[in-house]
């Protein structure tokens, strides 16, 4: 079922529009379960954040906000074969460019210690035991869906028994994966996640932050809840597939007896045409397909952070499609209109041409250069005007022209007139070709009395087109993006294939552009559109000789639309 998500969301203006954690959280606030809103964001540092992670953590800081409470970010390291400080480091990054500032910042590595107490204090209690079955013989001895476990062999151990058998395992007397703690609860349980659930595992590898004084390592279970308890989280925003270890979560608070946040789930994030798993997105940068994780073809933030989106329009979009108790896919389209929303406000015009044609003004007096005031941006009267060069010798969009055009094709034709942007209207008269009949040279005589901001002549024409000046444009490297994949859904895949072959062939196109002279000088980030072709940032790629720019988002292309529905004439 295609669940739009908004039927499950809402703003928080009036109380009636709250989505379902809102009323969560306010239930449990007014029968005085919780005293406030603590929240974390809690990654795995085992990749890179991507969009759905920018979902999570504009949820819980945005409710700690809401409800003038905290939010932490914690790394949840208990993985260390998969770990790295790489990704610590570039997880912080990513948070505060997002806007939002962490109360107190943690690592559930800081907990081992306390961690290995507690799980002392359930052997004692009789709630956990150490099992000798290996990896294969505990999820055979698991049981399915369809049918319960079995109890292992080694589940009547004495807590005595018990509690040297896990000192010895802290202590490196057995080999990896020979024996494990375990939760002893039901292994009959419909539920499969309280089927004497793993709590340590034996596992000799170096810790990014516990070097080697562990050879055993907690799992996530057994980690997660115990971590929002030690750090006074009440409420803990996790995605679906978390729902069924909710009871073990609950199981644990309740046997160790120690505050108990509630945990809340909703639905991840997907986009359609996005691949967002960091399985997937560590094969793409470590294949080669892309550049790195800050590629600006990926769905990471580092990637959207350099293909330039901005962190509000991201914000937006996700205020926007709101919180789900179902997985739906959204369309990309409203990420993108987001990007464009934020950028049509901020982003100061400028002219650029990326496929040229030259243009030559026979009437315009020879070596003359005048300067045009062109607006800054329409949308923000603040951000008034500058002075571009004009003169007789134009480029323009190769595009922009046609020899013999369609009546709704609004831009230049042979016998036909436009205006240019912040200049004159122009009427063409021939065309020059070389001997393959390319177009060399537009000729066009301008209308003096026709100037840009001081034109009283009356005279209309319907489509205005972009042009630099020849003689002062500058050279610049210009990143065409595309869709990385061309499927909707590129995990979907048949029978020994595998999502690279759904891969764009097409996704980056490099090109040499001419742009207004200022741009030459532009520092990295800095975002503009170029009129009628979309929005461009910087990129950090660009030297002190080159800029090279990205092109974050096109423009809405309403020719282009009404020619391939066929509706151009
Ligand atoms: P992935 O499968 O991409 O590795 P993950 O869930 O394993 O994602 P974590 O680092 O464990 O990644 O996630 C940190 C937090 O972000 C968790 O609370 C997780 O539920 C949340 N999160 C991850 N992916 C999404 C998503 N697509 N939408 C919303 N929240 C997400
Ligand atoms: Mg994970």
């Amino acid at each position: 079922m295609f669940m739009s998500e908004k039927s499950a969301s809402g703003g928080s203006d009036a109380p009636s529009s709250k989505h379902f954690i809102q009323q969560a959280i306010d239930s449990d606030l007014a029968s005085g379960r919780f005293e406030g809103v603590f929240t974390r964001f809690p990654p795995e540092p085992n990749g890179y954040l991507h969009i759905g992670h920018a979902k999570s953590i504009c949820l819980n800081f945005g409710l700690a906000k809401e409800y003038d409470g905290t939010c932490n970010l914690r790394f949840d390291d208990t993985n260390p074969t998969k770990e790295e400080v790489e990704y610590v480091d570039s997880i912080k990054e990513d948070v505060e460019w997002l806007g939002f500032k962490w109360d107190s910042l943690h690592f559930a590595s800081d907990y081992f210690d306390q961690l290995y107490q507690w799980a002392e204090k359930l052997i004692e209690q009789g709630d956990a035991y150490v099992c000798d079955l290996n990896a294969e013989e505990t999820r055979e001895y698991r049981g399915t869906l369809t049918e319960p476990g079995r109890n292992s062999p080694h589940r009547d151990r004495t807590p005595q028994e018990n509690l040297e058998l896990f000192r010895a395992m802290r202590d490196g007397k057995f080999a990896d994966g020979a024996k494990s703690l375990r939760a002893k609860i039901d292994m009959a349980s419909p539920n499969i996640n309280l089927r004497d659930p793993v709590m340590y595992r034996i596992l000799r590898a170096t810790h990014h932050r516990t070097g080697d004084k562990w050879c055993i390592y907690p799992t996530y279970d057994w980690t997660h809840g115990q971590s929002d308890s030690l750090e006074g989280i009440t409420f803990s925003i996790c995605t679906l597939e978390f729902e069924n270890h909710r009871p073990l979560y609950d199981w644990y608070c309740e046997k160790l007896g120690i505050h108990h946040p509630r945990q809340i789930e909703f639905a991840k994030l997907k986009l359609s045409t996005l691949l967002i798993g960091k399985r997937h997105m560590l094969r793409l940068v470590k294949e080669g397909f892309v550049s790195g994780w800050d590629d600006p073809r990926m769905p990471t933030l580092s990637g959207y952070r350099r293909r330039g989106y901005t962190p509000e329009s991201i914000r937006n979009f996700c205020t926007e499609v709101g919180v789900a108790k179902f997985n739906s896919t959204i369309d990309i389209v409203r990420l993108e209109n987001s990007v464009r929303e934020h950028l049509n406000r901020v982003a100061p015009r400028r002219m650029a041409v990326l496929d040229p044609v030259k243009l030559t003004i026979t009437n315009w007096p020879k070596g003359k250069v005048e300067y045009s005031e062109a607006i800054n941006n329409p949308e923000d009267p603040e951000s008034g005007s500058r002075q571009i060069p004009f003169s007789g010798e134009l480029l323009i969009e190769r595009d922009d022209f046609r020899e013999e055009a369609p009546r709704k094709f609004f831009r230049l034709k042979k016998g036909g007139s436009v205006r240019l942007r912040a200049g004159y209207i122009i009427d063409c008269v021939d065309v020059v070709k070389d001997d393959a009949g390319e177009i060399t040279e537009i000729l066009c005589t301008y209308d003096p009395e026709t100037k840009s901001g001081e034109d009283n002549s009356g005279r209309k024409v319907k489509g205005t087109i972009h042009w630099v000046s020849q003689e002062h444009a500058k050279q610049v490297e210009v990143r065409l993006y595309d869709r990385l994949f061309t499927a909707e859904d590129p995990s979907k895949v048949e029978e020994g294939h595998t999502f690279v072959e759904h891969l764009n062939p097409n996704s980056l196109t490099t090109v040499t552009a001419f742009v207004e002279p200022e741009l030459a000088k532009a520092d990295v980030g800095e975002r503009v559109q170029f009129e009628r072709l979309g929005y461009f940032v910087v990129d950090q790629d660009s030297t002190g000789e080159k800029r090279v720019f990205n092109r974050i988002v096109s423009l809405r292309d309403t020719w282009g639309k009404m020619e391939a529905k066929g509706k151009a004439d």
